[in-house]
Order: structure tokens, then sequence, then C-alpha cells
């Protein structure tokens, strides 16, 4: 990201949630985004995820000028390059772990067969082989979380963006948690995760602070 900024306009008054903000995330790398209520984090994730546009500045992501792009062609890399996690897991209540994981796939209108032993992975990979048929409501927050992880992950992503995945999390889910974003930084994934707690932020590879839409 370069110079990239983001307004809104409320009350006729225009107001910079993200002034200026320059950074550099290298394939591989855990990030941590930390910063105060309001300072902008989120609003920074949903431009990385392709989910928004800044209003200014440049955003390339694995090479392609992001910035430049329409709204279907940025729908089409949010799809193939973006993976999620939230605060509040967004788990689909009257599906299995395995239906929530198996449904991107489904989306991207992968094969029944690859669907399966992709879904099957990510579950295993994530500790949740014995919970398949478990509805949401069935599994701990943690475990939730965990499914709600193997999600984002079943379509392989380049980049795991997660925004206050332990925020809803005592302390011992949410280690558990943090303890999977380790697991699977050493294996190669690039996570970016955005916290305002500085313990959470303390097990990335890098902290980035932001206050008032600046990098501080
Ligand atoms: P939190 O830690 O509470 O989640 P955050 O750092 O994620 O906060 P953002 O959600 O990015 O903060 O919001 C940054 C600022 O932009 C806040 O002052 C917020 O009120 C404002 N804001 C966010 N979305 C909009 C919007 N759609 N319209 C107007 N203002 C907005
Ligand atoms: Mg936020």
């Amino acid at each position: 990201m370069e110079d990239i900024s983001k307004f809104y306009r409320t009350g006729g008054q225009k107001f910079a949630v993200l002034d200026h903000i320059s950074l550099e995330v290298r394939q591989g790398e855990f990030v941590a985004i930390q910063g105060p209520s309001g300072s902008g984090k989120s609003t920074l994730m949903n431009i990385m995820g392709c989910l928004d546009q800044a209003d200014g500045g440049t955003y390339t992501l694995d090479g392609k000028k992001v910035s430049a792009m329409s709204d279907n062609q940025l729908a089409d890399m949010r799809n193939r390059k973006i993976g999620f996690v939230f605060q509040s897991y967004n788990l689909l209540p009257g599906l299995s772990a395995f239906d929530n994981v198996e449904l991107p796939l489904i989306y991207q209108g992968k094969r029944s067969s690859e669907r399966r032993k992709a879904s099957l992975e990510m579950l295993e990979a994530v500790g949740l082989s014995a919970h398949l048929r478990h509805k949401p409501s069935e599994l701990s927050g943690g475990q939730q979380q965990r499914v709600a992880i193997a999600r984002a992950l079943a379509t392989a992503p380049s980049i795991l963006l997660a925004d206050e995945p332990t925020g809803a999390l005592d302390s011992r889910n949410g280690a558990e948690v943090m303890s999977l974003l380790a697991k699977l930084h050493a294996n190669g994934m690039t996570i970016i995760l955005i916290t305002h707690d500085h313990q959470v932020a303390a097990r990335a590879e890098r902290v980035i602070y932001i206050r008032d839409g600046t990098i501080a």
C-alpha cells in the first residue's frame, strides 16, 4: 500500500479515516495491526481484503494493481486471494462444521470429491476432525472460530485476514486460536491480524501500530 487514504462524509463534513498509509507485507509474514477503537483498523482491513476501495493511493496485491480495478475484478480478486476471519465467526447456524467449510468451495464451482477432500483436510488442520457433524451451537467459541479459520483456508487464499479473531473468546479459547494462527504461519501462510490487544499483537512477527488513521 502506498499513500492510501479513505474519507467518510458525515453531516456534510469530510473526515479522513485513513490518512496516507504506506505499508508492505511480504509473502509468508505474520503481521499484526494494532490500534485503539476507531483508529481505522477495520477500514484498512476492508481495503486489504478487496471488500472496499481506497479514495487515494495505490494498493498492489500479488503484483496486481487493485486500486485500478472494477467492482467485478475486485470481487474476483477477493474470492481467489483472500480468506477472512471475523470476531463474530459468521458461521451459518443451520449447517454442520463440514458444510460450513465446504460452502465457499460450492460457490467456486469445485467438484464434490474435491470439495470433500479440501474440507476434511482443513478441518483436520484446525484439530476438528472429530466434530465434522456438529452445528455451531454444539461447539465452543474457540471451536467455532477454528471452523471459521478452516472455511477461510479451504479456498487456498494467498492471505488470511483476521479482524479481532479472539475478541469474542475467553483467554483459553483465545490462546487456542492464536496457537493455530502461529502454526499456520509456520507452514507458510501470510497472516494479517487486527487487534486492539497488545498481548495478542505480540504473537505476530511485526506490529504496525495505527492511531487516528496514520501509522504511529
Ligand atoms: P474498532 O477497534 O472499534 O473495531 P477500528 O479501528 O476498526 O475500531 P474503523 O471501523 O476502521 O475502526 O473506523 C474508523 C473510523 O471511521 C471511526 O471513527 C468510524 O466511526 C468511522 N467510520 C467507519 N465506517 C464508517 C462509515 N461507513 N461512515 C462514516 N464513518 C465511518
Ligand atoms: Mg474494527
